[in-house]
């Protein structure tokens, strides 16, 4: 027995588009500051500084912090809530909510930052004018985690301190894939079994099994939605929306249960799609594990359920606590967030993990598993973050349809292999956080670089 990791529950969260680090992050940090002021304050000033302000009012991080401030959370906001996104908004002004009412000052620095480049401060006063906040640290570091600054200064000693289960003991703790081998093999058990005994001991495996079930809820009418909702997505990039016309294309050519061969591939295109247009659009999804690859592990699934045989919710669990096994792993010793990797840390992450879920479900052993999940990211190695005038659009969206076919394609290998590879899980992993610590800050979600500046759209836009 020794102390716990990340756990699932943290992995797969419920939220809104469209960034995991400049949306939910961002909120959370506003509700956790309000939560310890003990009530809502009079008047706030709030600093977003490095890239939550290089391309926050792209990502809405001003609304959600706003929004978060007067008692909206990941949880519980959603696109129709004012302001609505895209909506211009005012660097000065009122915001009322079921928390109460403040009035704010928001200020956009978008000069580099450290120790993390998402860093927002918080000032405060009160209905008599005094001071009850003063310049309180907050970093979003990826995946909807934060840290204040304590915990932020503490996390060179404890990677794993963003979890609120640091401390807590798991019968079966692992901080490497190999680990997580050496663990299966030792206990005969897959690597489902031992995510569901650690996952049994942090919170009881009804509440596990309760999230999950939600998590896999919550993906598929995220898909139903997206493959309803037309128009143009909020930002100023004037993107279309392509999953109602691909999804009409394609039930007018056959139902998904009749396709055969490479036409699968569509509907996974098609559903990862759907998954980030709603993000784009500011509405609810699941952070998978960041919203902007949300798309990945749904459209895997979706294509699980309805191109390979003997899909149910046990399978869903199944493959949901199997890919959170890869995300803890590359969680732990890399990370999940693009503005400190690059792509390789989001798209890369769940492509990952998805194909360890796939392969999973099509009865691979753990070291196939780890197999599928190493194949997968080693051909993500080097994806740089570069959105489109700071939006989570382009190249973002079609960028989920990609990684869902690469995980798939990934774990079909891995399945037909021996479960023996070269390079390991543990190889590629490292490799992606030299590369992403090599990677120049202008492919770190700042849109400074690459297609951001091929398209010569300004960061910021404002304009919708
Ligand atoms: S390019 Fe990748 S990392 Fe950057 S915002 Fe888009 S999905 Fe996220």
């Amino acid at each position: 027995m020794s102390q716990s990791t990340v756990s699932v529950v943290d992995l797969f969260s419920i939220g809104i588009g469209p960034s995991s680090s400049h949306t939910v992050g961002p909120m959370r940090a506003a509700n956790q500051f309000v939560e310890k002021l003990g009530a809502v304050p009079t008047r706030v000033r709030v600093e977003l500084r490095g890239s939550l302000a290089a391309t926050g009012i792209g990502h809405g991080t001003d609304r959600a912090v706003l929004l978060g401030l007067v008692g909206w959370t990941p949880l519980t906001a959603s696109s129709d809530v004012a302001p609505l996104p895209g909506e211009s908004i005012p660097a000065k002004g009122t915001i009322e909510g079921s928390g109460g009412t403040v009035e704010y000052e928001v200020v956009f620095d978008p000069a580099p930052v450290s120790p993390h480049p998402n860093c927002l401060i918080f000032d405060a006063w009160d209905d008599a004018g005094n001071l009850v906040a003063d310049r309180a640290e907050y970093y979003s570091i990826g995946g909807g985690f934060i840290l204040d600054h304590a915990g932020m200064n503490a996390k060179g000693a404890d990677p794993d301190i963003a979890t609120e289960h640091a401390g807590q003991v798991v019968p079966f703790e692992f901080h490497s894939a190999a680990e997580l081998m050496r663990i299966c093999e030792d206990n005969d058990l897959t690597i489902a079994e031992v995510m569901r005994a650690n996952e049994d001991a942090l919170h009881g495996w009804s509440s596990v099994r309760e999230h999950l079930d939600r998590v896999w809820d919550v993906m598929q009418e995220c898909v139903s939605r997206g493959l309803k909702s037309e128009g143009i997505l909020p930002g100023g990039l004037n993107v279309v929306r392509r999953a109602p016309r691909l999804y009409r294309l394609l039930t007018a050519e056959y139902e998904a249960s009749t396709a055969r061969g490479l036409d699968a591939m569509e509907w996974v295109n098609l559903y990862a799609l759907a998954v980030n247009e709603e993000n784009a659009a500011h509405g609810q999804v699941v952070t998978a594990p960041t919203n902007g690859a949300a798309g990945i592990i749904p459209a895997v699934m979706h294509y699980c359920r309805d191109f390979t045989d003997g899909f149910t919710q046990d399978k869903a669990r199944e493959f949901l606590l199997t890919a959170a096994a890869i995300g803890i792993i590359i969680k732990t010793n890399a990370s999940i967030s693009g503005a400190e990797v690059g792509c390789q840390g989001e798209v890369g992450s769940a492509s990952s993990m998805a194909a360890a879920g796939m392969c999973a479900l099509l009865g691979g052993s753990p070291s196939q598993v780890e197999n599928a999940a190493e194949i997968a990211l080693e051909h993500n190695l080097g994806l740089t973050c570069d959105p489109v005038g700071g939006l989570v659009q382009v190249p973002c969206i079609e960028r989920n349809a990609i990684g869902g076919v690469k995980a798939i394609n990934a774990a079909r290998l891995a399945k037909l292999g021996d479960g023996s590879n070269i390079v390991t899980l543990d190889n590629v992993v490292e490799t992606m956080a030299s590369t992403g610590r090599d990677m120049s800050d202008k492919y770190k979600e700042t849109s400074m670089g690459g297609l951001a500046v091929q398209l010569g759209m300004p960061v910021n836009r404002i304009e919708c």
